[in-house]
């Protein structure tokens, strides 16, 4: 049983007259459902498997305990985006907000962003994202009372640059999502097609939020574009996130943007987001980057093995990854996802997100001795 069922099980109905407060959209939505993976191999949430070392364990306990958990979050939040800026290696000009996880962030830019109509078209205005994409950027969307447009990605999962111009242009969006790899398809977009949408974006006066969650893994990061062309970007946020360097439990996203724009961002962020345990745990983390970094090589080094290896598969369709997962197409997700699954298995079938996922699964890459067990699994389940 998922968490959500388990919740709805506990909460069969609801009293006729509370019901009517709650948001008829919201009441006829489905809660994120979480897979039940006790006892399996985890390999749906693009978790790093890697845990800390038995020392290090040992030493952010003694830290953590010594906390003064009865007091607020104080000023050492502004430590963590102080030293997240340098790990980051900030622009000039730059501000940085953190988020409760990147999660959070992508909710208060929906929340920041004017809802009113226009006053000649009448049309509500739009947070815009090339689909299949991450999920978040229309349910915070959704959830504000803005649109959310999908701009179909081509069959081999590139930025269909002329839809995405058109879109932009007849539109106008308040917000247009670009995440750089994308999840679920594990790839950067075309250099030249991606300056070409985040320029018309500029030139119609939309914020064009580059998700960077998968940057450990990525041979690129448009922050480099942004340093060396700053005039041309003054219109766009970067996001970034702990969760995939090794931190999910945690919770820590942040934000980096011209500041004047991240300042109006940060008003709407709820005062203490960042819990104590979480920013400490954080601070911990980038004093011994050294670790997680040696994780993050190491798990580009089992990508390639799995790359390799799903190639040779001739029944599965393979995608090049610039993430810590791996995008396949078999001839049946679904019989294939359940013979993983009865092999103890755990992977997310993504066939019905999007027709240009249909048969699709997403594999995260584990350590040597999970990918290998998900290979045999596979091969048996095929
Ligand atoms: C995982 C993911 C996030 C969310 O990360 P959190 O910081 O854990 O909330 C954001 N964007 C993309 C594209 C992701 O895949």
């Amino acid at each position: 049983m998922t968490a959500a069922s388990a919740a709805s099980t506990a909460a069969p109905t609801l009293d006729a007259l509370i019901q009517r407060r709650i948001r008829q959209d919201v009441q006829s939505m489905h809660a994120y459902a979480i897979q039940d993976s006790v006892g399996m191999v985890k390999l749906d949430a693009m978790e790093n498997p890697h845990r800390l070392p038995a020392d290090l364990q040992a030493a952010l306990g003694k830290r953590l305990g010594a906390l003064a958990l009865n007091r607020y979050p104080d000023d050492r939040v502004n430590d963590l985006r102080r030293a997240l800026a340098t790990y980051a290696n900030m622009p000039e000009g730059f501000d940085i907000m953190l988020g409760n996880g990147s999660d959070e962030l992508i909710s208060l830019l929906a929340m920041a962003c004017d809802v009113n109509a226009d006053p000649i078209t009448g049309k509500k205005p739009v947070i815009l994202a090339p689909l299949p994409g991450f999920v978040m950027y229309a349910m915070s969307a959704t959830l504000q009372g803005l649109d959310f447009v999908g701009v179909p990605l081509t069959p081999d999962f590139e930025l269909d640059e002329t839809a995405m111009l058109a879109a932009i242009a007849q539109r106008q969006p308040a917000i247009l999502y670009l995440a750089y790899p994308n999840n679920p398809t594990a790839n950067l977009w075309n250099a030249d097609s991606m300056a070409r949408v985040i320029a018309a974006a500029g030139a119609v006066g939309s914020l064009v939020v580059l998700d960077e969650a998968y940057q450990p893994f990525s041979s690129r990061t448009y922050l480099d574009t942004i340093r060396a062309q700053p005039e041309q970007h003054t219109h766009v946020l970067l996001m970034r996130t702990m969760s995939k360097f090794g931190l999910a439990g945690v919770r820590i996203g942040y934000m980096v943007g011209p500041k004047a724009l991240i300042a109006e961002v940060d008003k709407v962020r709820p005062p203490y987001n960042i819990s104590v345990l979480n920013y400490e745990c954080a601070l911990f983390a980038l004093e011994h980057r050294e670790v997680f970094a040696a994780q993050a090589l190491e798990i580009r080094a089992q990508r390639a093995m799995l790359l390799e290896a799903l190639r040779q598969l001739p029944a599965v369709k393979v995608w090049n990854s610039d993430a810590n997962m791996v995008l396949i197409r078999v001839p049946d997700a679904q019989k294939t996802f359940d013979g993983l699954k009865a092999r103890g298995v755990l992977v997310k079938n993504v066939s019905k997100m999007h027709p240009l996922l249909a048969q699709c699964l997403r594999l995260t890459v584990g350590t040597a001795e999970e990918n290998s067990r998900l290979l045999s699994a596979l091969n048996e389940a095929l």
